[in-house]
């Protein structure tokens, strides 16, 4: 007779405890102490060839990474012909969206476009705009252009690079005249993200590049227009670790697999920025503790990464702050071996599926509570395989 009511009571405390707003361990807030220099980026470093002066000037002030980067110099190297995973159409398309947002680099230049009338009338016209009017205006638009997410933070010196290490800003310093950040992501379509380490992955993150900086760059000619300066961090352009910005401008936290990770997509985004000299509003930070603790508890990404660039333990200090730390030679390796920039740690990352009713309530569940999150890791596990095979390639894309 007593059965049913304590199966009720059972049932109870345990929806309780799974439900109740239970936010679990406080992790410490990472604001990197040390800043990064571009030329130390893997794209930096495959950019410099030998025989060339940086070359030599490179080695010499970091010669640890000489042997490390011999590597990847002999292998077939990104989107090449040679590489494991070279599939023809996918490989030209990604080429043509690296192409593509090549076309917008020259609008890069703050006060490029700023036109003549809005430059002796700036004072004025500015004076007429509220930080929130405009800030409600550069979101919305952005929004409409197909960004996923944008938020506003001010810039601050653990934001940019020391030194610039691409093309013509190869060791120039890096200098910021403007108060505040726009962050933008985009979103990397689910079906082709999780082929990754084939072919269609690298398609869709250079599409993704192209659409981020198209939305970069238009916002930021939008904002020359009205007389503000501005300037864009886009593909192979950045004086800026977007990822971080993106944080502090409150689109999500920062994970095991060095990623932005947003509250509704996970890592499976690309983000852009723009600087600005416009007055905005700025949003909250995205510290968010239940990330962390999410990706201390999940390591799937170090699990399934095929260059083991993943650390599986605590996050350490490190100059940039306190994160986990990919290994980003043997990660960069990878890429010249298959071709492609594998995405597999996006693909089988449980914050990365699709953003429909049921996973977006198990990412309100993982957010409010700690019992909740330690089920779910099990649970993601159970149903999509701790080790999950790349999915399948579109018909179309082979
Ligand atoms: S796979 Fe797991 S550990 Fe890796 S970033 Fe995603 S949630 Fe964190
Ligand atoms: S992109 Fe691939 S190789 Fe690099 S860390 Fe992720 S899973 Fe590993």
């Amino acid at each position: 007779m007593l059965l049913p009511y304590i199966i009720l009571a059972l049932t109870v405390v345990i929806l309780l405890l799974l439900f109740l707003p239970l936010k679990g361990k406080k992790y410490e807030t990472a604001v990197p102490e040390q800043h990064l220099d571009e030329r130390d980026t893997m794209f930096s470093r495959n950019e410099i060839k030998p025989g060339e002066k940086r070359f030599d000037d490179y080695y010499d002030m970091r010669p640890e990474n000489r042997s490390r980067d011999d590597a990847f110099r002999l292998k077939p190297g990104l989107l090449s012909p040679d590489s494991a995973n070279y599939k023809r159409y996918a490989f030209a398309s990604a080429d043509a969206s690296f192409e593509a947002v090549e076309a917008f680099f020259p609008y890069r230049e703050k006060g490029k476009r700023q036109k003549e009338k809005d430059k002796s009338r700036g004072a004025e016209f500015c004076a007429s705009d509220s930080a929130m009017k405009l800030t409600g205006f550069i979101k919305g638009w952005a929004r409409k252009m197909g960004a996923h997410s944008v938020g506003i933070t001010e810039m601050r010196d653990y934001h940019f690079y020391t030194y610039g290490g691409r093309k013509e800003r190869y060791g120039k310093k890096v200098t910021n005249d403007h108060k505040y950040g726009i962050a933008i992501t985009v979103e990397m379509d689910h079906e082709l993200t999780l082929t990754g380490p084939q072919a269609p992955a690298v398609m869709e993150s250079a599409r993704q590049y192209l659409n981020s900086g198209m939305i970069a760059t238009q916002t930021a000619l939008t904002l020359r227009n009205l007389g503000y300066e501005a300037k864009t961090h886009i593909d192979a352009n950045y004086d800026l670790i977007c990822p971080l910005v993106a944080r502090d401008a409150g689109l999500g936290e920062i994970g095991r697999m060095g990623l932005l990770m947003t509250p509704a997509l996970g890592p499976r985004v690309r983000i852009a920025v723009v600087t600005t000299d416009a007055p905005l509003k700025t949003d909250e930070p995205g510290y968010d503790n239940t990330v962390i603790d999410f990706c201390s508890l999940c390591k799937k990404c170090a699990r399934n990464c095929p260059s083991s660039s993943i650390p599986d333990g605590e996050r350490e200090n490190h100059p940039g702050g306190l994160r986990w730390k990919i290994n980003q030679e043997s990660c960069y390796t990878f890429w010249c071996h298959a071709g492609t920039d594998c995405a597999r740690c996006m693909a089988v990352c449980p914050y990365s599926h699709k953003a429909n009713m049921f996973h977006n309530f198990i990412r309100w569940g993982i957010r409010n509570n700690f019992i909740f999150r330690r089920i779910a890791v099990k649970l993601d596990d159970l149903f999509y395989g701790a080790k999950p095979e790349p999915g399948k390639e579109p018909y179309w894309a082979g």
